[in-house]
């Protein structure tokens, strides 16, 4: 029998949506509301391949999104059992997912302490949403609870413990959900329990993580406190030296909120490139010679490699090196550039599989030789988050 689940990821302007069948992973349906609080406020969705869009009313808010969603729902047909919500911050609190009640909703909004942007957004699409489907079960699905296995040796930062004490202030981890997801896949790909399989994750879309996996667990990762650290992203800088957010503070008189600004949506290939962050973008005009564009592919794939060879103590018993997200499942280049550092240690590209791997295809695309294997596995984080929430149902 079907399990349909409706699975929602409130932004502070914008309600991803979609109804997914938690057995299979098909998307029924799925489409996005944009500039909410905007006069340009609209939605667009895609029902059995058709794409519909049209406008909501000038500054709609999450009630008119939320209601036009179910609205679209109803005319469907379906009979969602759950609600799946897509929730960043779980802090050290949900080591899985959790059926929402006022503790649970209480403790999302706390963390919003921690994930300011992330949080609240979360917070509201859930009520909002209990609202438009009271009977049914709302679960909250956590972007954190895959690395709450990360030992201390991992999450600890070498600052005074009281602030890990008293405050927190730890590295959690994030992209949970996808990167719970190519562990999975990757699983079934080898025909291994979940239990035995060990993954190095490298999921790379605007934001860009990479997790170390052994026997199941996760046991590292990238991002840190909150999802900055670690890779360059599109227009987040990742890795920095500590001292730079407060000497770039007085240099250009800016406050603490601006130089967040700066380091979360002016930098990595945006900042780098002084052109864009997109990768599809920048690979054409490096193709055509502009230098930034080079540059900016350079070092995204210089700082991935280095994680994913630091990554390789962590991981001892590695099945597979895997690539997803919008760039790690399109960009052969990124892929090869990447891996091509690994090539005194035996790892050989295919350079046909790696292209015929793009585009939703995935697939192994080093060569039978190879010292080490490596996958392109197209995720699937709504799946796990109507998997998650089904259990509830
Ligand atoms: P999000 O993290 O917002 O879900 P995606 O996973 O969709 O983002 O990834 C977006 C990124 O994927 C963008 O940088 C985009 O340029 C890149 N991308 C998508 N298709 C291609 C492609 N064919 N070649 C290179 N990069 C691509």
């Amino acid at each position: 029998m079907k399990k349909e689940v409706v699975v929602l990821n409130c932004g502070s302007s914008s309600v991803k949506f979609a109804i997914i069948d938690a057995n299979t992973g098909e998307a029924g349906l799925s489409g996005l509301v944009e500039s909410l609080g905007n006069l340009d406020a609209s939605i667009t969705y895609k029902l059995n391949g058709n794409k519909t869009s049209f406008s909501l009313s000038a500054n709609a808010g999450h009630t008119e999104a939320l209601n036009a969603i179910s609205t679209i729902i109803e005319d469907t047909g379906v009979k969602p059992v759950a609600v799946g919500h897509r929730v960043v911050h779980g802090g050290e609190k949900f080591k899985q997912a959790a059926l929402v009640n006022d503790e649970v909703l209480a403790a999302v909004k706390d963390y919003a302490s921690m994930a300011p942007l992330h949080n609240l957004a979360n917070a509201k699409g859930v009520v909002t949403a209990q609202k438009a489907y009271p009977h049914l079960p709302h679960v909250c699905v956590f972007d954190t609870s895959f690395f709450q296995t990360m030992p201390q040796k991992a999450f600890i930062y070498a600052l005074p413990m009281d602030l890990y004490r008293d405050h927190g202030i730890r590295r959690y981890g994030f992209h949970g959900t996808s990167h719970k997801f190519i562990l999975d896949s990757t699983a079934s790909l080898l025909n291994k329990p979940v239990e035995e399989t060990s993954v190095i994750s490298a999921h790379l879309g605007n934001g860009c993580s990479v997790a170390a996996i052994e026997k199941g667990q996760a046991v590292d990762t990238s991002m840190g406190f909150i999802p900055l650290e670690g890779l360059v992203m599109g227009t987040r800088c990742g890795d920095l030296d500590p001292s730079l957010p407060g000497t770039l503070q007085k240099k250009l008189g800016k406050t603490a909120d601006e130089i967040s600004d700066l380091l979360n949506k002016e930098s990595g290939l945006l900042g780098i490139s002084e052109l864009s962050n997109d990768c599809r973008t920048l690979e054409e005009e490096a193709e055509k010679g502009h230098e930034g564009a080079k540059l900016a592919i350079e070092i995204f794939c210089y700082r991935l490699a280095k994680y994913i060879a630091g990554y390789l103590i962590a991981v001892p018993s590695l099945d597979a090196i895997v690539f997803t997200g919008g760039i790690g499942e399109n960009s052969s280049l990124i892929r090869e550039t990447t891996m091509g550092y690994f090539a005194h240690m035996g790892v050989t590209i295919d350079q046909q599989k790696n292209l015929d791997a793009r585009f939703g295809k995935g697939g192994e695309i080093t060569a039978p030789s190879s010292q080490k294997t490596v996958f392109v596995v197209p995720t699937n984080e709504e799946w796990v988050i109507a998997a998650e929430a089904a259990t509830f149902a």
